[in-house]
């Protein structure tokens, strides 16, 4: 049976999730999925954030281990090798990010795609060096790029948690401001939100960003494992992905017009609770 056929209204807000997952679609156009191919250039990432989908497969396929996916290793067969014109957008990278070790062969690859003339979506969480770097370079060929920034809180102590290795709320944001006022095309990924409102992160990252931003929520949260004092952030992230909680940021999002996208992960979360 077609689940959209099945689903009730919401009686927390009477709300037709259906309704506004398919306007959501419907805006979203061609941009639904990101991209139509990938390009990564290294195995592992520093980052280490705890809920890394591409961690938890890695480690499934015995290509890393929870110790060592940390350690960047280079992938030189997709360094070396030539890229052609591909169809559709390239988001690049999205197993690994882009780190002051890992800048050189990124950008080697990043001239690469855009020498053969293709769009390309950076997906980061955005060190300042790198994004400076990157601007510089491709500042004739801003036309192939859009960035897209991944800040997820503005709470550096839930950065610090979640996303160890990351930069901090303020080294990201500043990286947005420079690469808008470089003129670049300009996107946020709040994804997994780490805040129970993520709209006053939204509100204030939002004068910088010229395209999108994009709200999902964390799928892979891990095992109740963590030490007492790490409990506080596993309870904490449960109850902003509550279904309270992710209607309220659905509702809140329509008033930001075509800016804001809502993720599958919430939708489908939302589909599961009904
Ligand atoms: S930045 Fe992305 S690829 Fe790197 S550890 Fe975090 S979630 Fe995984």
């Amino acid at each position: 049976m077609d689940i959209c056929n099945n689903l009730k209204i919401s009686t927390v807000f009477d709300y037709n999730i259906m309704a506004v997952k398919e306007s959501n679609r419907k805006i979203t156009i061609g941009t639904k999925e990101w991209a139509d191919s990938n390009v990564n250039c290294y195995l592992g990432c520093s980052n280490d954030c705890r809920y890394c989908y591409a961690k938890k497969m890695a480690i499934r396929f015995k290509r890393k281990t929870a110790k060592n996916w940390r350690i960047m290793v280079p992938n030189q067969k997709n360094i070396d090798k030539g890229y052609s014109k591909r169809k559709g957008r390239i988001m690049f990278p999205t197993s690994h990010d882009i780190t002051d070790a890992s800048l050189n062969n990124c950008i080697i690859v990043l001239k690469k795609l855009i020498r053969s003339k293709n769009e390309v979506l950076i997906t980061t969480k955005p060190r300042f060096n790198c994004v400076l770097e990157i601007c510089r370079i491709f500042q004739q060929y801003k036309r192939y790029i859009q960035f897209r920034f991944t800040i997820t809180s503005i709470n550096n102590k839930i950065l610090g948690f979640w996303e160890p290795s990351a930069p901090s709320f303020e080294e990201r944001f500043d990286s947005l401001k420079y690469a808008y006022k470089q003129g670049y095309k300009t996107s946020i990924s709040v994804e997994p939100f780490l805040d129970k409102d993520p709209f006053i992160l939204i509100d204030i990252l939002r004068p910088y960003i010229t395209e999108s931003i994009w709200i999902g929520k964390m799928n892979y949260i891990g095992h109740n494992i963590a030490p007492d004092i790490e409990k506080k952030y596993y309870t904490f992230i449960r109850e902003i992905n509550s279904k309270d909680n992710l209607l309220k940021i659905v509702k809140k999002a329509e008033s930001y017009n075509d800016l804001i996208r809502i993720k599958d992960s919430i939708f489908n979360s939302l589909e599961n609770y009904q």
